[in-house]
């Protein structure tokens, strides 16, 4: 199955996406994990990728849309693929169809992820992270056994940078500038699935199943 996870910052597309990675062993391509990993390079680019996160803002289109093609000609995506955090813009979603029509490939859905502004603040704000493994954590929904220490592996729990208060309104902003046009350019495509976001985990995940068949 070939997936696109779309929705506002902390709606929980990460999560869900995990989920179903286990069920359909399918990869997930998250640009917002790829791009974390090249902020930590010492390379122009890297510099420039991590000014441009710091302050919540969109990596340029061209960046971003090299990043998946290259990523979705691995063997792995063979059997499909879960994106999650792209496409955030209408050119990249353009972009993507035109890499999608080169590999002769095709969406099969576009599941959209509906959450309100006033919920998104409340998620990220509590959202922690473990610096060593990468787990991630909520103070309140996941909190780990230990204030402030990884279950998986015992590393530091932290907050991602583009976590703080400030910059999460600025993604929010943005998100609701750049790509929720997406909703509206998916439904048109007959490819999205509307799924209430304000629900528990579990639910949530129920939800996305029903509508993909799975
Ligand atoms: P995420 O983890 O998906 O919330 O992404 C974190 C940050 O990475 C975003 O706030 C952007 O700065 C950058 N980013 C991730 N995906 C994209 C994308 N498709 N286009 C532009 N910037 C992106």
């Amino acid at each position: 199955m070939n997936l696109i996870f779309l929705g506002p910052p902390g709606a929980g597309k990460g999560t869900q996406a995990k989920k179903l990675v286990d069920l359909l062993g399918i990869p997930q391509i998250s640009t917002g994990d790829i791009l974390r990993e090249k902020k930590r390079e010492d390379s122009p680019l890297g510099h420039k990728v991590r000014e441009i996160m710091s302050e919540g803002k969109l990596v340029p289109d061209e960046i971003v849309i090299e990043i998946v093609k290259e990523r979705l000609g691995k063997p792995d995506c063979g059997k499909g693929f879960i994106l999650d955090g792209f496409p955030r813009t209408i050119p990249q979603a353009e972009a993507l169809e035109k890499i999608l029509a080169e590999m002769r490939k095709q969406l099969d859905a576009v599941v959209y992820i509906d959450v309100p502004d006033e919920e998104l603040i409340r998620r990220i704000s509590g959202r922690r992270v473990c610096e060593e493994c990468g787990e991630e954590y909520h103070i309140i929904f996941k909190p780990p056994r230990v204030e402030g220490v990884c279950d998986k592996c015992g590393g530091k729990l932290i907050q991602r940078e583009d976590d703080k208060e400030e910059v999460v309104k600025k993604r929010i902003e943005v998100y609701n500038e750049s790509t929720a046009p997406l909703v509206d350019f998916y439904e048109k495509k007959g490819l999205l699935k509307k799924i209430n976001g304000v629900a528990s985990m579990e639910n949530v995940f129920e939800s996305i199943k029903t509508s993909l068949g799975v």
